[in-house]
């Protein structure tokens, strides 16, 4: 992945930096709208994943369309060339003044997450004199089987209306002038490597959906969310998600009205590979039954480690000898959940050497913190460092 050259360029840099590579990125979305291509699906990206306007801008050429989770994202999806209608708005707890934003912009489609809500956004348009789209976003109860913290199908997660909620939802419609329903959405989970569990969802989408028949409602739009994962301990096999296996199953396995489109709501897949997180050992230290290789960034720059328990590859770019050596690999951070790794086995490491901390792209430089004073680590594209 990093030739000589970049890494002597990587010498040459500050550290800890993001470094992203918009080739890999540009290829991964050739890849996407060709194969949703294939079916006509409609891919929204997840922005909350990776909101650079470097990136940003160029997803949005590539013309996707965007997954809003916050009024900040949506006016950020909007300065970054996306247009308001192919905008998706999920989340929660909606305030007043991001509901406000979305129906200002006249955005795509609210999704939305409970009853209460669905009152607000009736009550806001009604105030403007508007007529928003909606969304239902069910919660399936389909098991994502990946990290509970990413798990968000199920009935005891916060997400999503439930099943036996729906007949109230549906007769509370009735009286809501300022509201269109116009599809269904759901979203189980993140990193989800198993393409059984999206037939699985295809299989609880279709009976749902026949509980709409029987009350002749046919949405037009089918939005069944995101979550395909990536393969964080072989990047470099795997750089692009298999987005052919994954498109396809949803062609094999939803069962659609000729009206019906289908919509996706990609993050991960779309930026995780792209990105890097360069930093260098600070210090060796020996430890007990291991030795420690404490890098200069730490859970600040990239939290999913520590909160999701998540592995990242760790490839040494700059080398002492062939010999190899058990590290666990640590940030600088006063906390013990400030690692980045356990008992790996690396190549001999000793101070100012530089390390990779591969698939870096998605869900890390959007959750840097600066706890401990920490500054933000900066930020560098590959066609920036190549002049
Ligand atoms: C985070 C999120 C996504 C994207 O999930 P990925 O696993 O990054 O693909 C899609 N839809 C909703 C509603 C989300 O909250």
């Amino acid at each position: 992945m990093f030739s000589k050259e970049k890494v002597e360029q990587f010498k040459t840099i500050p550290t800890p930096f993001y470094y992203y590579d918009l080739n890999v990125l540009e290829s991964t979305l050739a890849e996407i709208t060709k194969e949703a291509g294939t079916y006509g699906f409609d891919v929204h990206y997840a922005l909350k994943a990776n909101s650079n306007n470097e990136i940003l801008e160029l997803i949005s050429k590539h013309g996707l369309g965007t997954d809003c989770v916050s009024g900040n994202e949506i006016l950020k999806a909007l300065d970054t060339g996306f247009t308001s209608d192919d905008i998706v708005f999920a989340g929660v707890g909606k305030t007043d003044e991001e509901i406000n934003i979305g129906l200002e912009h006249d955005i795509f489609c609210f999704n939305c997450e409970s009853l209460p809500e669905i009152e607000v956004i009736n009550e806001l348009a009604q105030q403007k004199g508007k007529v928003a789209n909606i969304a239902l976003r069910i919660n399936p109860n389909v098991n994502a089987n990946t990290h509970h913290y990413i798990t968000t199908g199920l009935e005891e997660n916060k997400f999503g209306i439930n099943i036996w909620e729906l007949e109230e939802v549906i007769n509370a419609l009735e009286s809501f002038e300022n509201l269109n329903l116009v599809g269904l959405h759901f979203h189980i989970g993140s990193q989800i490597t198993d393409l059984t569990v999206f037939k699985s969802l295809c299989v609880r989408v279709n009976e749902i959906q026949e509980w709409f028949y029987d009350r002749n409602i046919i949405v037009e739009h089918v939005n069944v969310g995101g979550g395909l994962g990536v393969d964080y301990e072989n990047p470099d096999e795997n750089l692009i998600a298999d987005f052919k296996a994954y498109f396809k199953v949803f062609n094999d396995f939803l069962e659609l009205k000729p009206t019906q489109k289908v919509h996706f709501e990609l993050g991960r897949a779309v930026v995780a590979q792209c990105g890097s997180l360069i930093t260098k050992v600070i210090y060796v230290k020996k430890g007990v039954n291991t030795n420690f290789v404490i890098v200069d960034a730490g859970m600040t720059e990239l939290l999913r480690p520590a909160l999701y328990q998540a592995l990242h590859k760790i490839e040494p770019l700059t080398f002492v000898s062939d010999n190899i050596n058990r590290y666990d690999v640590v940030g600088p951070i006063c906390e013990s959940s400030d690692c980045f790794g356990k008992s790996l086995m690396l190549p001999e490491l000793e101070r100012n050497n530089i390390i990779a901390i591969r698939t870096t792209g998605a869900y890390g430089e959007v959750m840097a913190n600066n706890y401990n004073l920490r500054r933000n680590a900066a930020t560098y594209y590959e066609k920036e460092m190549i002049k």
